[in-house]
């Protein structure tokens, strides 16, 4: 395969280093010249369809790898994610599209996504359906299939993403709809809400993912597809219709080995009660009987159907998302070999525009080999000085629209967004207002910025944001503290891109990976983390951002480990970070450098994806 860039409007090759570029629905479009570029805006829709086209010169059955997720978060404008585990199989795609990795995604549509928060001036937060419109940026598939769901066929539907590639590759995002005239009002809206309802509606979900997945796959005419990657347990119903498949096929009797050499799992769960359970009577209800209870019950556990005991028991090559996970996942599935892949983040999509220009200045070709990234050690400090203070700034400008409230760009700003869950531990900063304040009034002052959505169900993770509030009422004279309504993609890049100090502080061993941290990297900003997840990996203490508690992989939950923590963060504020910020701007901007170098350049999707295929799926 090679990475000649073509022009859309013209279909010439395009001189490296010459071409112009533009976006176009969150992609990246090469031209050859001012010309062609504007011609393209006449007709985006036209000229978009006709590369679209052209990329398919290549068959559908040289597809190799099927990629199934119950989220995938492409940009803010499909809520089709929640948090963490979208973004990254939005991420892995995007850069299978530029590698050229011959994959195919597989999710569901969500016509009223995850949802929209709006919080009330209490920190009370009200849920809402997304409206969007999927025909704006999907097409829609004359391929159906049906799928039994307690014991009633339900019609599905697919629509089709196309995921456009640095040099024009396409990989397909197929996402499935029960929206189907024909179907039941309640089979109809079981493609409306991610991780919505009760367990029935998940269970259906699970199923129309796993089994309506592998089946919208055949009937579009995948026929290639070697290996099937679940990307956490809820897709792992998709074994049990290749079971079926190979029985009806094959005759010979449930052939294990020959399903488990196709099919790749990677768990996101370092606890227990987070992995996806259904109870077998729920089971019998709405799953139709693919295979006998006895053979379920071997390979999905007794007492309960734990999807993730049925996705290990079916997978060759099995992997949690972090060093630390692995051994997490390890202790609690003992005898089935886990293995890591670290997480990373689509370098090109996470970095913002200001960090854009000056990697496309300094390290040409950066956004298709991030490794690249290394060299940003040798970016003079000024210059990134100058494009961190442009983020800043635009942050800043949205800040002041949302909210009204104007935040100086002098003070050193503390950014957290992330799911508001409440292992996450988002006030843990807030647990001694006194010493922080001593902080703000010695040394230099402080202002933060929050956002995150709590999931409907989720009250201690509402509880966590009305607390923030009410911190916020508190503090209002002395440390502003904002909280950023509706998180999503767009406000995340400029959260971790417009702050100075990117905070982390989960409890331990509950952050799996983490990602927000790495994409703070790529904008050169330095994390403040408790060693979990990823950070025990990217951490170097001064080198890369700093540490916060035990080095030790302790598990916290104990009140003394949270003293810990707490103390061990307010005296590296006070004593380290808040000093540095303020009167030692050129070690700073070492540490921001060193961020981009060390982190960036390996944290990153298209290293991950190379392992998957090196790893996971090629051997
Ligand atoms: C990156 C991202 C996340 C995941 O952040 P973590 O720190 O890994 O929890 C969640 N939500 C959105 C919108 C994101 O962009």
């Amino acid at each position: 395969m090679n990475n000649i860039l073509k022009d859309p409007v013209c279909g010439m090759t395009i001189q490296p280093g010459r071409e112009l570029i533009a976006l176009y629905q969150e992609q990246k479009i090469h031209f050859c010249s001012e010309f062609c570029r504007n011609k393209f805006f006449e007709h985006p829709e036209q000229y978009i369809a006709a590369t679209i086209a052209a990329s398919y010169d290549e068959a559908k059955e040289n597809r190799r790898i099927a990629y199934f997720s119950m989220e995938v978060g492409i940009g803010s404008t499909m809520p089709t994610y929640s948090g963490g585990l979208g973004i990254l199989a939005g991420d892995t795609l995007k850069s299978c599209a530029d590698l050229r990795v011959p994959i195919i995604g597989v999710s569901l549509l969500y016509r009223k996504g995850y949802f929209d928060q709006k919080l009330n001036e209490w920190g009370g937060q009200q849920e809402s359906p997304v409206q969007w419109t999927p025909d704006r940026f999907l097409r829609l598939l004359p391929e159906t299939v049906q799928v039994k769901i307690e014991q009633r066929v339900v019609r599905v539907q697919a629509w089709q993403y196309d995921i456009v590639g640095l040099s024009g590759y396409v990989v397909p995002l197929i996402l499935l709809d029960a929206d189907v005239d024909e179907n039941t009002d309640y089979d109809r809206t079981l493609t409306d809400f991610l991780y919505g309802e009760d367990e029935r509606y998940r269970l259906a979900q699970e199923i129309l993912l796993g089994i309506g997945g592998v089946r919208i796959i055949d009937a579009l005419g995948y026929s290639g597809i070697e290996r099937f990657h679940m990307n956490e347990g809820h897709a792992s119903l998709l074994v049990l219709e290749l079971l079926e498949r190979r029985n009806s096929t094959q005759q010979a009797e449930w052939d294990f080995n020959s399903i488990r050499n196709q099919c790749v799992f990677t768990t996101h769960t370092p606890v227990p009660a987070g992995h996806d359970r259904f109870d077998y009577g729920l089971v019998q209800h709405s799953l139709s009987q693919i295979v006998p209870n006895d053979v379920l019950q071997m390979l999905a556990g007794r007492e309960s159907l734990n999807m993730t005991v049925l996705g290990l028991n079916l997978s060759r090559y099995v992997n949690g998302v972090a060093k630390r996970h692995e051994e997490v996942s390890q202790e609690m599935f003992p005898g089935y070999p886990i293995h890591h892949i670290t997480n990373g983040v689509h370098s090109w999509t996470w970095t913002c525009d200001s960090f854009r220009a000056l990697y496309d200045r300094y390290i040409p070709g950066w956004s298709n080999d991030p490794t690249m990234l290394r060299h940003g050690i040798g970016i003079p400090k000024k210059e990134i000085w100058e494009a961190h203070l442009m983020a800043k700034a635009s942050l800043f400008a949205h800040i002041k629209e949302q909210t009204h409230l104007s935040l100086s760009t002098d003070i050193l700003t503390v950014g957290f967004a992330r799911r508001a869950t409440a292992y996450k531990r988002a006030d843990l900063i807030f647990s001694d207002i006194n010493w922080l304040l001593e902080i703000a009034k010695q040394v230099g002052s402080l202002q933060f910025v929050f956002a995150g959505k709590a999931h409907p169900k989720d009250y201690p993770g509402k509880e966590l944001i009305r607390h923030i509030f009410e911190i916020s009422r508190q503090l209002r004279e002395q440390i502003p503290v904002i909280f950023l309504e509706n998180y999503d993609m767009e406000q995340a890049k400029a959260i971790v891109s417009g702050v100075d100090l990117w905070l982390n502080t989960p409890q331990r061993p509950l952050e799996a990976s983490g990602t927000s941290g790495m994409k703070a990297a790529h904008n050169g900003v330095p994390s403040l983390s408790i060693l979990d997840g990823w950070w025990i990996e990217g951490h170097i203490e001064g080198v890369t951002g700093w540490s916060i508690g035990s080095q030790k992989p302790e598990i916290s939950a104990s009140d003394a480990l949270n003293r810990q923590d707490t103390e061990d963060l307010y005296r590296k504020l006070q004593n380290v970070i808040v000093p540095m910020f303020y009167r030692e701007r050129d070690r700073w901007l070492d540490v921001m450098r060193q961020s981009i170098a060390l982190n960036a350049s390996f944290f990153n999707t298209h290293r991950m994806v190379q392992q998957y295929v090196t790893n996971a799926y090629l051997p």
